[in-house]
């Protein structure tokens, strides 16, 4: 439990945001958190009132990642951040910039406003699209050593935008003079439940396989992890003194599309009565990707495993992911109770 101490959450208007901002309040902290627009309050208390009773703990600042006004005043007095706001792109934007901006620049912002009010330890939320080996076509398994090269060919904007946005928060910790210290939580695919309709990309992969709104079964899979962890490591990573200058894969068990279609099919009964069951053969999905940019990203990685390894968050923090079965269950469960699918 904290002691009362306080810690600003960057983004409490998202998805990891908001588990985020629930498990520091369910731990006792003081919470603050910084959305673009003071007018989603009203939407993030209300979901957050399904998982805790925030008192007079939790509060609201205005900050856009794209701007330096708010910052400072969001900051201050703060014990921790949690830098987490970063704008999702699985479509590649027209300007690169879209992305690459804000994830960047508005990573500088945040953590140099930490550093300026003497914070003691920041968390950015990176992602393992910042640990990818590149080599699309063979298995592969990363781990923290391994760094994103933002000139591969076929990265997606949104892994170029979180690896220069994680190069720049080691940058500007390195070269600070404070007594800050950094460490990064690099997720894998982020899935679990959701309190809201308005739920991450990432949450597509099962909203997409209940509504029926993927035709067939690609042979594409993922390391799953569930938000509830994700949250979890972030604070462990905040306060375990061997924290300080570590990054953290945050990835649980890995899945192809097909092992989590046949999960809600074995489990949800009639909610999962539009899954497909169908596997869509590699060369189809090549030659779609001729002419859909996004699948193109993906064709070459087609039926190969890569796979992101936790050993160093479980030796060094003692986390531990939970099962992918809860996690996929929890997930398709909650979209059914929202009213999503
Ligand atoms: P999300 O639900 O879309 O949340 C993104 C958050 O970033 C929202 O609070 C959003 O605020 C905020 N944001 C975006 N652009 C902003 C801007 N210009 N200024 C201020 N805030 C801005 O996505 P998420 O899945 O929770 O992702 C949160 C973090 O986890 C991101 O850093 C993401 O890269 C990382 N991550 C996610 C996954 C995953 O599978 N979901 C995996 C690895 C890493 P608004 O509500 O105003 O839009």
């Amino acid at each position: 439990m904290s002691g009362g101490e306080t810690v600003l959450v960057t983004g409490g208007s998202g998805y990891i945001g908001g588990w985020c901002v629930a498990s520091l309040l369910q731990r006792g902290y003081v919470v603050r958190t910084t959305v673009r627009d003071l007018a989603k309050e009203a939407a993030v208390r209300a979901s957050l009132a399904k998982l805790v009773d925030p008192g007079n703990r939790l509060s609201f600042h205005a900050a856009n990642l794209t701007s330096d006004d708010g910052w400072d005043a969001a900051v201050e007095g703060c014990d921790y951040v949690l830098h987490v706001a970063s704008p999702l792109g699985v479509s590649d934007p027209k300007d690169p910039n879209d992305l690459i901006v804000p994830a960047r620049e508005g990573a500088k912002r945040a953590i140099a406003a930490a550093v300026k009010a003497k914070v003691k330890r920041v968390v950015m939320t990176s992602s393992v699209a910042a640990t990818n080996r590149g080599e699309l076509g063979s298995d592969w398994t990363a781990d923290e050593t391994v760094w994103t090269d933002p000139a591969m060919p076929k990265l997606s904007v949104y892994a170029k935008s979180k690896t220069l946005a994680e190069r720049a928060a080691w940058d500007l910790i390195h070269t600070s003079s404070g007594h800050t210290t950094l460490a990064t939580v690099n997720p894998a695919l982020v899935l679990g439940p959701v309190t809201s309709d308005d739920f991450s990309e990432s949450v597509q992969v099962v909203e997409r396989l209940l509504s029926g709104r993927v035709p067939g079964l690609p042979r594409l899979g993922f390391n799953v992890v569930d938000v509830r962890d994700v949250a979890d490591l972030h604070i462990r990573a905040m306060t375990d003194e061997k924290a300080a200058g570590e990054r953290f894969i945050a990835a649980g068990n890995y899945a192809w599309m097909a092992d989590i279609a046949e999960l809600l099919r074995a489990r949800l009964g009639a909610g999962a009565a539009k899954v497909p069951t169908r596997k869509v053969p590699d060369f189809v999905i090549r030659l779609a990707g001729l002419f859909d940019k996004d699948l193109g990203s993906v064709t070459p990685g087609l039926g190969h495993r890569h796979d992101f390894s936790h050993d160093k968050a479980e030796r060094i923090l003692g986390w531990k992911p939970r099962p992918l079965e809860e996690t996929i269950l929890d997930c398709a469960n909650s979209l059914i109770a929202t009213g999503a699918v």
